[in-house]
C-alpha cells in the first residue's frame, strides 16, 4: 500500500521501517531533520508526505502534535481525497479524537484511532498490540499494515474507543510500576536481595509484564527512554482530565501523577519512567542493585 508515515519518534521509526520492510511504498516525514528510514521517501512536510497516499499513519507526542500536523500549516487536510483513511498511533485525547475523525469525515477520509501497547522493543520487533477505535471496513484495509507493525488487534468500538482503551491501559501501567518501584525501594532498605526477589515476584500472583520489561534495565540502572517519562506523565493527565469529565475518582492515579511532577521538575522527564524509581530512592537514602 502507499502509506505516509508522520513522525519518526522511538515509536515510529521503527514503525515505518517494518512497513517498508514488508513491502509497503512508504513516505516518511518528521518535525526535526535527520531520521530518515532505508527504502522510504522522506518528505518535507506531512501534506507532501500524504499527496497520493492510501494510508497516512501517525505517531506523535500529544494531541497538539496531531492536531498541528493534520490541520496546521502545511498538514495532511490539504491533500485529503475521498477514500484515504488516517490512522492514529499516538496516544492523545479521545474527545479531540472525535473532533479530528469528523472534520476529515467531511471530507470522505476514514479515521481509525490505533494506539498501542508493547514499548520500543516491540517496536523494533513488530510485534506491536494494538486497540483500535473504528469502522469495521476501515480496519479491514488496514490490516496488512498491522500486521507488518504488530502481533495482534483488538477492535474496541467506534472512532475513539481505542483512545480511552489506551487510558485505561496506561493508567494500570504507571500504577503497577510504581508499586514495582515501592516494593524495590523497601526491600532495599529492609536488606532484601533484589535477585532473589525477582524470581519470587515472576513466580507468584504479583507477576507482571511489566517487571518482566523493566526489571532488567533497573538492574542496569539503565534508565534511557523506552517511554519516556513526560510522555507517561502526559498520559496520567490524559487519564484525570477524561475521568474528571466523566466524574469519576483515581485517587492512586493523583497520587502517583505527583511522583511523576516531581520527578519532571527535577529534570527526568527526557528518561524513561523506569527513573520515577530513583525520586523513591532518594527519598529512602538507599539503591536498588542485584545481590544487595
Ligand atoms: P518520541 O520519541 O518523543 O517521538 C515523538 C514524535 O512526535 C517525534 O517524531 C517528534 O518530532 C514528534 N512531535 C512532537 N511534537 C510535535 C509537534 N508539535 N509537531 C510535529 N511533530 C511533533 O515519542 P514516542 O515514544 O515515539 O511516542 C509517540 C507516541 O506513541 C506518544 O503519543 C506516546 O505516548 C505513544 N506511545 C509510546 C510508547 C513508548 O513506549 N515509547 C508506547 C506506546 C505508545 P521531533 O523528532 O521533531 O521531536
Amino acid at each position: 500500500m502507499r502509506v505516509a508515515f508522520l513522525g519518526m519518534g522511538i515509536m515510529g521509526r521503527s514503525m515505518a521501517a517494518n512497513l517498508v520492510k514488508a513491502g509497503h511504498e512508504v513516505a516518511i516525514w518528521n518535525r526535526s531533520g535527520g531520521k530518515d528510514v532505508e527504502g522510504a521517501r522522506s518528505a518535507a512536510s506531512p501534506a507532501d508526505a500524504a499527496t497520493g497516499a492510501e494510508v497516512v499513519w501517525m505517531c506523535l507526542s500529544d494531541t497538539k502534535a496531531v492536531e498541528g500536523v493534520l490541520f496546521g500549516p502545511g498538514g495532511v487536510e490539504q491533500v485529503l481525497a475521498a477514500g484515504m483513511i488516517i490512522a492514529d498511533s499516538s496516544t492523545i485525547s479521545p474527545s479531540a479524537t472525535l473532533r479530528f475523525a469528523e472534520r476529515v469525515k467531511a471530507r470522505g477520509v476514514d479515521y481509525v484511532d490505533a494506539p498501542m501497547t508493547g514499548s520500543k522493543i516491540a517496536a523494533e520487533a513488530g510485534s506491536l498490540i494494538f486497540m483500535v477505535g473504528g469502522d469495521e471496513a476501515a480496519l479491514a484495509r488496514l490490516q496488512p499494515l498491522f500486521q507488518a507493525m504488530g502481533k495482534q488487534v483488538f477492535h474496541m468500538g467506534e472512532t475513539s474507543k481505542g483512545q480511552a482503551t489506551k487510558l485505561v491501559m496506561n493508567l494500570q501501567i504507571a500504577l503497577i510500576y510504581e508499586g514495582f518501584a515501592e516494593a524495590l525501594t523497601l526491600a532495599a532498605k529492609l536488606g532484601v536481595d533484589v535477585e532473589k526477589l525477582l524470581p519470587l515476584i515472576q513466580a507468584s500472583m504479583v507477576r507482571s509484564g511489566v517487571v518482566d520489561y523493566k526489571a532488567p534495565f533497573i538492574l542496569k540502572r539503565d534508565f534511557s527512554p523506552n517511554f519516556p517519562l513526560r510522555l507517561m506523565l502526559k498520559d496520567i493527565r490524559l487519564a484525570l482530565d477524561a475521568a474528571k469529565e466523566s466524574r469519576v475518582r483515581l485517587p492512586g492515579l493523583e497520587a502517583v501523577e505527583e511522583v511523576y511532577d516531581v520527578a519532571a521538575e527535577e529534570g527526568q522527564q527526557d528518561l524513561d519512567y523506569a527513573a520515577t524509581l530513583t525520586l523513591l530512592e532518594k527519598w529512602a537514602g538507599v539503591e536498588v542493585k542485584g545481590g544487595a
